[in-house]
Protein backbone atom coordinates (compact mmCIF):
# COMPACT_ATOMS: atom_id res chain seq x y z
CA UNK A 1 0.00 0.00 0.00
CA UNK A 2 1.52 3.36 -1.02
CA UNK A 3 0.78 5.59 2.17
CA UNK A 4 2.06 8.29 0.00
CA UNK A 5 0.03 9.51 -3.38
CA UNK A 6 3.12 9.93 -6.26
CA UNK A 7 3.48 11.85 -9.18
CA UNK A 8 0.46 13.87 -9.02
CA UNK A 9 1.99 16.88 -11.03
CA UNK A 10 5.14 17.17 -11.39
CA UNK A 11 5.55 21.07 -11.16
CA UNK A 12 9.47 21.48 -10.65
CA UNK A 13 12.46 20.18 -12.43
CA UNK A 14 15.67 20.26 -10.59
CA UNK A 15 18.95 19.97 -11.48
CA UNK A 16 21.55 17.89 -9.20
CA UNK A 17 25.37 18.78 -9.93
CA UNK A 18 26.95 15.52 -8.96
CA UNK A 19 29.91 15.10 -6.83
CA UNK A 20 32.67 13.03 -7.40
CA UNK A 21 33.90 10.48 -5.01
CA UNK A 22 37.22 13.53 -4.37
CA UNK A 23 34.79 15.70 -3.31
CA UNK A 24 35.69 17.84 -6.17
CA UNK A 25 32.69 18.80 -8.88
CA UNK A 26 32.25 16.57 -11.45
CA UNK A 27 32.61 18.32 -14.57
CA UNK A 28 29.09 19.74 -13.81
CA UNK A 29 27.39 17.09 -14.93
CA UNK A 30 23.46 17.75 -14.48
CA UNK A 31 21.00 15.24 -13.78
CA UNK A 32 17.60 16.20 -13.67
CA UNK A 33 14.62 14.89 -11.58
CA UNK A 34 11.02 15.41 -11.36
CA UNK A 35 9.53 16.62 -8.45
CA UNK A 36 6.15 16.16 -7.52
CA UNK A 37 3.80 17.32 -5.23
CA UNK A 38 3.30 14.98 -2.52
CA UNK A 39 -0.06 14.55 -0.29
CA UNK A 40 0.51 12.82 2.74
CA UNK A 41 -2.38 10.07 2.84
CA UNK A 42 -0.89 7.32 4.81
CA UNK A 43 -1.68 6.33 9.43
CA UNK A 44 0.66 9.03 11.28
CA UNK A 45 2.97 9.83 12.63
CA UNK A 46 4.55 10.04 9.12
CA UNK A 47 8.26 7.95 8.80
CA UNK A 48 10.54 10.88 8.38
CA UNK A 49 13.85 9.72 7.08
CA UNK A 50 16.77 12.10 7.76
CA UNK A 51 20.74 11.79 6.97
CA UNK A 52 22.38 13.55 9.73
CA UNK A 53 21.57 14.12 13.50
CA UNK A 54 21.35 17.92 12.77
CA UNK A 55 18.71 17.32 9.96
CA UNK A 56 16.80 15.32 11.78
CA UNK A 57 16.60 17.80 14.92
CA UNK A 58 14.87 19.94 12.67
CA UNK A 59 12.56 17.37 11.64
CA UNK A 60 11.58 16.72 15.37
CA UNK A 61 10.90 19.65 16.57
CA UNK A 62 9.05 21.12 13.53
CA UNK A 63 7.21 18.01 12.88
CA UNK A 64 6.62 17.05 16.56
CA UNK A 65 3.62 14.41 17.39
CA UNK A 66 2.87 14.30 13.61
CA UNK A 67 6.09 12.76 13.06
CA UNK A 68 8.52 9.67 13.51
CA UNK A 69 12.17 10.71 12.50
CA UNK A 70 14.99 8.44 12.09
CA UNK A 71 18.32 9.68 11.39
CA UNK A 72 20.79 7.48 9.14
CA UNK A 73 23.87 9.08 10.37
CA UNK A 74 24.62 8.34 14.00
CA UNK A 75 27.39 10.85 16.03
CA UNK A 76 30.53 10.29 14.94
CA UNK A 77 29.58 9.74 10.74
CA UNK A 78 31.45 12.07 8.60
CA UNK A 79 28.65 12.69 6.08
CA UNK A 80 30.87 13.83 3.31
CA UNK A 81 32.20 9.71 3.29
CA UNK A 82 29.11 8.58 4.51
CA UNK A 83 28.14 5.35 1.86
CA UNK A 84 24.70 3.99 2.58
CA UNK A 85 24.20 0.56 3.42
CA UNK A 86 21.83 -2.26 2.81
CA UNK A 87 19.81 -1.90 5.98
CA UNK A 88 20.11 1.91 4.95
CA UNK A 89 18.26 1.17 1.37
CA UNK A 90 15.25 -0.56 3.54
CA UNK A 91 15.05 2.46 5.72
CA UNK A 92 14.36 4.51 2.56
CA UNK A 93 12.37 2.48 1.59
CA UNK A 94 9.78 2.18 4.44
CA UNK A 95 9.86 6.42 4.81
CA UNK A 96 7.57 8.18 3.99
CA UNK A 97 9.26 11.50 3.24
CA UNK A 98 13.11 11.79 3.33
CA UNK A 99 14.98 15.07 4.22
CA UNK A 100 18.71 15.27 3.53
CA UNK A 101 21.21 18.39 4.25
CA UNK A 102 21.78 18.59 0.78
CA UNK A 103 24.19 21.05 -1.40
CA UNK A 104 26.54 17.64 -1.95
CA UNK A 105 27.19 17.52 1.92
CA UNK A 106 25.85 13.92 1.47
CA UNK A 107 27.84 13.42 -1.85
CA UNK A 108 28.13 9.85 -1.82
CA UNK A 109 24.03 9.65 -1.54
CA UNK A 110 23.21 12.03 -4.37
CA UNK A 111 22.48 9.86 -6.77
CA UNK A 112 20.12 7.94 -4.18
CA UNK A 113 18.40 11.30 -3.51
CA UNK A 114 17.57 11.38 -7.33
CA UNK A 115 15.93 8.19 -7.43
CA UNK A 116 13.96 8.50 -4.69
CA UNK A 117 12.95 11.80 -5.28
CA UNK A 118 11.35 10.28 -7.91
CA UNK A 119 9.45 7.59 -5.71
CA UNK A 120 8.70 9.78 -2.85
CA UNK A 121 8.81 13.33 -1.21
CA UNK A 122 12.84 13.56 -0.85
CA UNK A 123 13.53 17.22 0.04
CA UNK A 124 16.78 19.17 0.68
CA UNK A 125 16.84 21.48 3.67
CA UNK A 126 18.35 23.95 1.76
CA UNK A 127 16.20 24.06 -1.28
CA UNK A 128 14.85 26.68 -0.58
CA UNK A 129 17.81 29.00 0.57
CA UNK A 130 18.79 28.14 -2.71
CA UNK A 131 15.22 29.06 -4.83
CA UNK A 132 15.71 32.30 -2.80
CA UNK A 133 19.56 32.57 -3.92
CA UNK A 134 19.79 33.62 -0.19
CA UNK A 135 22.96 35.95 -0.46
CA UNK A 136 24.44 34.53 2.26
CA UNK A 137 24.97 31.31 0.57
CA UNK A 138 28.96 31.00 0.16
CA UNK A 139 30.23 30.03 -3.21
CA UNK A 140 34.08 29.12 -2.23
CA UNK A 141 36.02 29.62 -5.77
CA UNK A 142 38.10 26.31 -4.81
CA UNK A 143 33.97 24.46 -4.92
CA UNK A 144 33.84 25.92 -8.71
CA UNK A 145 30.46 27.38 -8.71
CA UNK A 146 28.88 24.83 -5.79
CA UNK A 147 27.69 26.10 -2.50
CA UNK A 148 29.57 25.03 0.36
CA UNK A 149 27.10 22.78 2.43
CA UNK A 150 27.87 24.17 6.45
CA UNK A 151 24.67 26.09 6.32
CA UNK A 152 24.04 25.45 10.17
CA UNK A 153 27.37 26.94 11.10
CA UNK A 154 25.12 30.48 10.63
CA UNK A 155 22.42 30.09 13.32
CA UNK A 156 19.99 32.53 10.99
CA UNK A 157 20.81 30.82 8.05
CA UNK A 158 19.89 27.43 9.62
CA UNK A 159 16.73 29.28 11.01
CA UNK A 160 15.36 29.94 7.38
CA UNK A 161 16.10 26.48 6.43
CA UNK A 162 13.87 25.48 9.48
CA UNK A 163 10.98 27.67 8.59
CA UNK A 164 11.62 25.86 5.05
CA UNK A 165 11.02 22.30 6.44
CA UNK A 166 7.59 23.64 7.70
CA UNK A 167 6.62 24.97 4.63
CA UNK A 168 7.58 21.14 2.97
CA UNK A 169 5.49 19.83 5.87
CA UNK A 170 2.76 22.01 5.26
CA UNK A 171 2.17 21.28 1.99
CA UNK A 172 2.85 17.40 2.34
CA UNK A 173 0.33 17.43 4.98
CA UNK A 174 -1.86 20.40 5.00
CA UNK A 175 -3.93 19.75 7.87
CA UNK A 176 -0.87 20.27 10.51
CA UNK A 177 -0.07 23.23 8.30
CA UNK A 178 -0.74 25.25 11.14
CA UNK A 179 1.25 23.28 13.93
CA UNK A 180 3.95 22.62 11.70
CA UNK A 181 4.41 26.77 11.39
CA UNK A 182 3.73 27.23 15.09
CA UNK A 183 6.94 24.69 16.07
CA UNK A 184 8.91 26.07 13.65
CA UNK A 185 8.75 29.31 15.35
CA UNK A 186 9.11 28.67 18.11
CA UNK A 187 12.25 26.72 17.68
CA UNK A 188 13.35 29.89 15.36
CA UNK A 189 13.11 31.78 18.48
CA UNK A 190 15.51 29.91 20.58
CA UNK A 191 18.16 29.78 17.59
CA UNK A 192 17.31 33.63 16.85
CA UNK A 193 18.96 33.84 21.11
CA UNK A 194 21.89 31.43 19.63
CA UNK A 195 22.45 33.46 16.58
CA UNK A 196 22.94 36.55 19.08
CA UNK A 197 25.24 34.58 22.06
CA UNK A 198 27.36 33.18 18.74
CA UNK A 199 27.83 36.97 17.75
CA UNK A 200 28.32 38.42 21.71
CA UNK A 201 30.82 35.64 22.87
CA UNK A 202 33.23 35.63 19.70
CA UNK A 203 33.04 39.28 19.94
CA UNK A 204 34.73 38.77 23.39
CA UNK A 205 37.98 37.70 21.45
CA UNK A 206 40.92 39.89 20.75
CA UNK A 207 40.68 41.01 17.15
CA UNK A 208 43.97 40.15 16.17
CA UNK A 209 43.18 36.59 17.59
CA UNK A 210 39.82 36.20 15.73
CA UNK A 211 41.29 33.27 13.48
CA UNK A 212 40.10 29.68 13.25
CA UNK A 213 42.36 27.36 12.05
CA UNK A 214 40.28 23.75 11.32
CA UNK A 215 40.89 20.44 10.04
CA UNK A 216 38.61 20.92 7.12
CA UNK A 217 36.96 23.86 5.79
CA UNK A 218 33.33 23.66 7.45
CA UNK A 219 33.48 26.55 9.41
CA UNK A 220 32.99 29.08 6.68
CA UNK A 221 29.43 29.88 7.12
CA UNK A 222 30.56 30.86 10.96
CA UNK A 223 33.17 33.11 9.80
CA UNK A 224 31.03 35.17 7.53
CA UNK A 225 28.11 35.06 10.42
CA UNK A 226 30.39 36.20 13.59
CA UNK A 227 33.59 37.99 11.91
CA UNK A 228 35.94 35.42 12.28
CA UNK A 229 38.81 34.40 9.66
CA UNK A 230 38.75 30.56 8.88
CA UNK A 231 41.05 28.07 7.69
CA UNK A 232 40.58 24.52 7.05
CA UNK A 233 43.81 22.68 6.31
CA UNK A 234 41.39 20.24 4.10
CA UNK A 235 38.61 21.37 1.87
CA UNK A 236 35.02 21.62 1.67
CA UNK A 237 34.84 17.98 1.75
CA UNK A 238 36.43 15.83 4.35
CA UNK A 239 37.41 13.52 1.51
CA UNK A 240 39.77 16.02 0.38
CA UNK A 241 43.52 15.57 0.67
CA UNK A 242 45.37 17.69 2.92
CA UNK A 243 47.40 20.04 1.02
CA UNK A 244 51.20 20.36 2.67
CA UNK A 245 52.24 23.38 0.53
CA UNK A 246 49.12 25.31 2.27
CA UNK A 247 49.58 23.56 5.82
CA UNK A 248 52.78 25.25 5.37
CA UNK A 249 51.51 28.39 4.68
CA UNK A 250 48.87 27.68 7.41
CA UNK A 251 51.99 27.38 9.92
CA UNK A 252 53.35 30.71 8.91
CA UNK A 253 50.58 32.63 9.46
CA UNK A 254 49.87 31.02 12.50
CA UNK A 255 53.33 32.14 13.63
CA UNK A 256 53.17 35.46 12.02
CA UNK A 257 50.37 36.59 13.63
CA UNK A 258 50.77 34.86 16.84
CA UNK A 259 47.37 32.82 16.57
CA UNK A 260 47.22 30.60 19.96
CA UNK A 261 45.68 27.66 18.86
CA UNK A 262 44.03 25.67 16.39
CA UNK A 263 40.96 22.95 16.69
CA UNK A 264 40.90 19.47 15.94
CA UNK A 265 36.99 18.47 14.58
CA UNK A 266 35.19 15.08 16.30
CA UNK A 267 34.72 13.77 12.89
CA UNK A 268 37.96 14.05 11.36
CA UNK A 269 41.54 12.10 12.47
CA UNK A 270 43.12 14.69 15.12
CA UNK A 271 46.56 14.25 14.08
CA UNK A 272 45.43 16.81 10.68
CA UNK A 273 45.42 19.74 12.80
CA UNK A 274 47.68 17.72 15.41
CA UNK A 275 50.58 18.20 12.89
CA UNK A 276 50.13 21.70 12.78
CA UNK A 277 51.71 21.90 16.68
CA UNK A 278 54.81 20.48 16.41
CA UNK A 279 56.73 22.67 13.73
CA UNK A 280 54.88 25.82 15.08
CA UNK A 281 56.99 25.11 18.68
CA UNK A 282 60.00 24.26 16.79
CA UNK A 283 59.91 27.56 15.54
CA UNK A 284 59.56 29.20 19.12
CA UNK A 285 55.50 29.55 18.86
CA UNK A 286 54.00 27.67 21.60
CA UNK A 287 50.55 26.68 19.81
CA UNK A 288 47.77 24.57 21.87
CA UNK A 289 45.41 22.48 20.60
CA UNK A 290 41.94 24.73 21.41
CA UNK A 291 40.28 21.45 21.75
CA UNK A 292 37.45 19.48 19.76
CA UNK A 293 34.80 21.50 17.70
CA UNK A 294 31.65 19.53 15.83
CA UNK A 295 31.49 20.44 12.67
CA UNK A 296 29.51 18.41 10.78
CA UNK A 297 27.81 16.00 13.14
CA UNK A 298 26.12 16.58 16.72
CA UNK A 299 27.47 14.97 19.64
CA UNK A 300 27.14 11.37 21.32
CA UNK A 301 23.72 11.27 23.55
CA UNK A 302 25.84 12.06 26.54
CA UNK A 303 28.08 14.90 25.38
CA UNK A 304 27.04 18.73 25.53
CA UNK A 305 26.82 18.99 21.86
CA UNK A 306 23.70 16.15 21.64
CA UNK A 307 21.25 18.89 20.28
CA UNK A 308 22.17 21.50 18.03
CA UNK A 309 22.02 24.17 20.37
CA UNK A 310 24.38 22.38 22.51
CA UNK A 311 26.78 21.42 19.38
CA UNK A 312 26.87 25.62 18.77
CA UNK A 313 27.42 26.40 22.27
CA UNK A 314 30.38 23.91 22.37
CA UNK A 315 31.82 25.11 19.51
CA UNK A 316 31.82 28.75 20.28
CA UNK A 317 32.43 28.04 23.68
CA UNK A 318 35.60 26.15 22.87
CA UNK A 319 36.55 28.63 20.28
CA UNK A 320 36.80 31.75 22.17
CA UNK A 321 38.46 29.73 25.02
CA UNK A 322 40.61 28.73 22.77
CA UNK A 323 41.39 32.10 21.26
CA UNK A 324 41.39 34.71 24.28
CA UNK A 325 44.20 33.50 25.82
CA UNK A 326 46.57 36.61 26.16
CA UNK A 327 49.04 36.85 23.30
CA UNK A 328 53.12 36.93 24.61
ZN1 LIG B 1 32.18 19.14 6.26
Amino acid sequence: MNRVSKFLLPILLISVPLVSGCGQPASHSHEVSQRTTDTFSGDYPIKVLCTTGIVAEVLQRVGGDHVEVTALMSYDVDPHLYKPLFSDIEKLDQADVVFYSGLHLEGRMADLFVQYARKKPTYAVTEGIIARDDKRLREPPEFEGMHDPHVWHDVSLWSACVHDVAEMLGKLDSPHAADYDKNAHTYMDELAELHDYCKTEVAKIPEQSRVLVTAHDAFGYFGQAYGIEVFGLKGISSEAEKDLEHQEEVQKMIIARKIPAVFVESTIAHRTVEALIEPCRAAGWDLQNGGELYADALGAADSNASTYTGMVKHNVDTIVGGLTVAPE
